[in-house]
């Protein structure tokens, strides 16, 4: 036998007892995106490097060390996109529709990033993201983490993950507050891991972020963030409390919050939960000011965020909150014996079908005996089991098995959908 191929590590298939989770997931926030008035954008999945260079930024662990970059056959540097937001800037600035205007923009779709794959960090993985353009105001970061509450509300989450605000004020803010960290962090150099030590004099603000235990220690100490906070960045984040506080969203400030990516500033929240161990963060975000004029555009003030599906769907299957009607599950399975009931049994299943949309009904394909077909029918689980034999088609009914309570009876075929509509409220 020739040797199997698996899937790449840290590329997962999402199989068929899974895929029903991530279709009421994905559905739940098309409809909450959509009563905020976004619009779906979709972009292609490879891109030009240098995008993602310049706009994820240098320094950070994803353009440093988790870009999937090839050569194409033409030479030129593409890159598997590792996230949403500098893409969906490229592609609504091309098309026109970041000029002196304001969008509310939505995608999802797989990330790649080569990572040490574990639970909740997979090399390929999904996020749904939405970004807004053109508004400076404290309101739309509002909008956007209001909007991200109603979605956690709806899937039953919102008890169980915690937001994290913080405002990392404005760039020439963090360049005064860079300085006194790195001053700061410099004659500790030799304490701090060895990350730490390289992003001294590449992007010392990941340094907050360190997980090492001996870095946080020295972290104790060190110059704050909030005391170089201007103005105009307090009051911004002020009023965003404000609002949130006035919509009942509650928040802790995490003065430690930073974000990996360069673009981000004044406003930077991330949703956390306890479940998930190492991989608590299901949704970060934050205002991206800098980040069109950045990549050629017009500057834009810009706000957005993305949360990572593997991470919401693992985070629903452990609490158990997936609703009954989001699982899979067949309705009514049809079997028939000989050739006219099998046209009979295809009337009747199309009939079902358009009568009643919701109704998952699965027509036995593949001939063979009534026991054959009925261990099929057990197999599916279907909650009833229609039987049409020689004797029932000509009499214009079939047999209808409600097969919890193992009761057959006779019914008129025109009368299926009406029966089954009775027995399902
Ligand atoms: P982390 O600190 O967990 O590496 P990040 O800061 O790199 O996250 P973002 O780039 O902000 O993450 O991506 C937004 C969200 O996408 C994350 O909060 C997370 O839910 C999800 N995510 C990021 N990387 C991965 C991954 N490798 N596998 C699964 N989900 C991911
Ligand atoms: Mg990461």
């Amino acid at each position: 036998m020739a040797r199997k191929i698996q899937a790449i590590r840290g590329m997962n298939d999402i199989l068929p007892d899974q895929s029903s989770v991530w279709l009421y997931l994905e559905k739940t926030v098309a409809e909450v995106v959509k009563s905020y008035g976004y619009q779906q954008i979709r972009f292609p999945i490879v891109e030009n490097t240098d995008l993602f260079k310049r706009g994820v930024g240098e320094t950070t662990d994803i353009v440093e060390k988790e870009m999937y970059t090839f050569s194409d056959r033409n030479g030129e540097s593409l890159t598997l996109r590792p996230e949403g937001t500098a893409s969906c800037v490229r592609a609504a600035d091309q098309a026109g529709l970041l000029f002196n205007q304001t969008q509310r923009l939505w995608y999802t779709g797989p990330m790649f990033r080569y990572e040490r794959p574990q639970k909740g960090r997979y090399r390929q993985f999904h996020q749904i993201g939405v970004e807004s353009f053109g508004m400076a105001t404290a309101d739309i970061d509002a909008e956007l983490i209001i909007l991200s509450a109603r979605l956690w509300k709806k899937l039953g989450l919102l008890d169980q993950v915690e937001l994290q605000l913080n405002t990392i004020g404005l760039a020439s803010e963090r360049e005064a507050y860079k300085a006194a960290l790195v001053e700061y962090l410099t004659e500790f150099k030799d304490v701090l891991d060895e990350d730490s030590q390289r992003r001294l004099s590449t992007n010392p603000l990941r340094i907050l972020d360190s997980k090492e235990a001996a870095t946080q220690a020295v972290l104790k100490d060190a110059p704050n963030l909030e005391d170089f906070i201007g103005d105009e960045s307090q009051a911004h984040f002020e009023r965003l409390q404000a609002i949130l506080t006035a919509n009942g969203v509650s928040f802790v400030i995490n003065s430690r919050l930073v974000r990996g990516l360069d673009y981000y500033g004044k406003t930077v929240f991330e949703w956390v939960t306890t479940h998930l161990g190492a991989q608590a963060t299901v949704c970060a975000g934050g205002r991206y000011d800098g980040l069109v004029e950045q990549l050629g555009g017009k500057a834009t003030p810009a706000v957005g965020f993305a949360m990572g599906i593997e991470r919401l769907v693992l985070l629903l299957e452990t609490l158990d909150l997936i609703p009954d009607e989001a699982k899979f599950a067949t309705d009514v399975f049809i079997m028939s014996m000989g050739d006219e009931a099998e046209l009979s049994s295809f009337v009747l299943a199309e009939t079902l079908r358009q009568e009643a949309p919701d109704l998952v009904v699965l027509r036995h394909c593949g001939g063979g005996n009534f026991k054959n077909q009925m261990k099929k029918a057990d197999k599916s689980a279907a909650r009833f089991t229609v039987i049409l034999g020689q004797d029932e088609v000509a009499g214009g009914v079939c047999q209808v098995k409600n097969m919890s309570t193992g009761v057959q009876e006779t019914l008129p075929l025109n009368d299926v959908a009406g029966f089954i509509g009775r027995h399902t409220l």
